[in-house]
């Protein structure tokens, strides 16, 4: 039912109450955490140290057992914190509840959650089928590092359809070199800045039809932008969900931190590549984002209602070209159509495209008083920036222009402030343009 594995946290959490059953914005304020063994106190402390002492010497044996893989399933109490942690597994316990996963785990960063989820699946001669566009780092850890390792890939648009999923997986299933596989099917959606959407369902279909059982690649998908909230993408058919928890889950632009929700067989071979090369999450982080998680429905459902009021303000505004945001699809549109599949809700990070180009872009951003001029995305507070020049700046010139990454375009993440002084803020800047 769940990955509790401390002997020093309850083993049977409630998550109902008779045959109610409690939602995670509930749980996140004492699941897996018991007050009792730790004083009385009402929060988890923050558990500095870097070993745990053993009751008896059979117990160190039966936990090395757990850590090394040589029996399935993780460990069954605390080791070394390279391996683990009180914080870390409570904020696992606290994560997969929100996907509904198995089992979840934490990382120091999204990429370091990314590099030892691929590092795991992949030997040389296989080949990744991946969406495009990626993240920057992860398609540079893809194409650059992993192909120093006989690692190949074959990317399709993120927007593809079935057939072109199919064609994709048989070219990819004809890369592979000295009896190597299909190792990994990774996905991102929506991709960024294009915010098109992937259609999951149709990804698993496509699986399904080209590979037999055991040979079937995993699902990973990135969910940083729309998850946990407004996309559980597990539902339709991903087998592992991959976050950047610096971004909502965090909230408050002040920590890095990296997790993975799903499978929990595949996300086990995953933790001992993490106990290996000691990519875990540090006690403090982790302590913070239990923090975070307790606000996360807030937090997010107040930024999503801020987008939905800002972003109908800025779609009629003479010096705006348009507006890149999934509440505004086309309906009848292949993508209104995944959306409706697969979406609760248009999230809050959008691409504002001005009229004119890098001029009135810097124009804009310098003119802003309450929206702070940064990248990332996902905090309490509205930032923004210019893809072109900062983020993607050394994307080659056609492939920005495929990508819509234009000198015009703006992004923005909103964030938890009043929606007026949001619009009061954009009107002000939009002036100074
Ligand atoms: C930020 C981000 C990452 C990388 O996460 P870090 O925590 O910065 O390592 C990966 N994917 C997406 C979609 C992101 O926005």
């Amino acid at each position: 039912m769940s990955n509790e594995t401390s002997s020093r946290r309850p083993k049977a959490p409630r998550t109902s109450i008779g045959n109610h059953q409690l939602s995670p914005a509930t749980l996140m304020m004492g699941h897996g955490f018991d007050p009792a063994l730790s004083e009385g106190s009402l929060k988890p402390p923050i558990f500095l140290t870097s070993t745990f002492v053993f009751e008896k010497a059979a117990d160190g044996k039966k936990f090395f057992e757990g850590i090394t893989g040589r029996r399935p399933g993780g460990g069954d109490g605390l080791v070394y914190s390279r391996f683990n942690g009180p914080n870390q597994e409570i904020l696992e316990d606290r994560l997969r509840l929100w996907e509904d996963g198995e089992a979840a785990l934490s990382f120091s960063s999204g990429m370091s959650a990314i590099a030892t989820l691929l590092f795991t699946f992949v030997r040389p001669g296989d080949v990744i089928v991946h969406s495009g566009p990626l993240y920057a780092a992860t398609e540079t850890f893809i194409a650059k590092i992993l192909s120093q390792f006989g690692v190949t890939y074959v990317d399709f648009p993120a927007g593809a359809t079935r057939e072109e999923i199919d064609t994709a997986l048989t070219k990819a299933k004809g890369q592979t070199t000295n009896g190597g596989r299909v190792a990994l099917i990774y996905l991102e959606s929506p991709a960024n800045p294009t915010n098109a959407l992937v259609d999951v369902e149709a990804v698993a279909a496509s699986r399904a039809a080209a590979f037999s059982g055991g040979d079937a690649p995993p699902i990973a998908i990135d969910n940083t932008f729309l998850g946990p909230l407004w996309a559980r993408p597990i539902e339709q058919g991903a087998d592992i969900s991959v976050y950047s928890l610096t971004k909502y889950a965090g909230g408050h632009s002040d920590l890095v931190a990296g997790g993975l929700v799903g499978d929990k067989a595949l996300l086990d071979r995953v933790r001992t590549m993490r106990n290996t090369i000691g990519t875990i999450c540090d006690p403090n982080t982790a302590w913070m984002l239990l923090r975070s998680l307790e606000t996360l429905e807030l937090r997010m459902s107040r930024a999503g209602e801020n987008a939905v009021k800002v972003c109908d303000f800025l779609k009629d505004h003479p010096k705006v070209e348009k507006v890149g945001y999934l509440g505004f699809l086309d309906p009848g549109s292949r993508q209104a159509d995944i959306f409706s599949r697969h979406c609760s809700g248009a999230g809050s990070t959008f691409s504002l495209y001005l009229k004119g180009g890098e001029k009135e872009a810097f124009a804009f951003l310098d003119a802003l008083q309450i929206a702070h001029l940064a990248v990332s995305l996902g905090g309490t507070e509205t930032l923004a920036s210019a893809p072109a020049a900062m983020t993607h700046l050394s994307v080659p010139d056609e492939r920005k222009a495929a990508l819509g990454i234009s000198d015009n375009l703006v992004r923005i993440s909103i964030g938890v402030e009043d929606a007026d002084d949001l619009i009061a803020d954009f009107a002000n800047a939009l002036n100074a343009v």
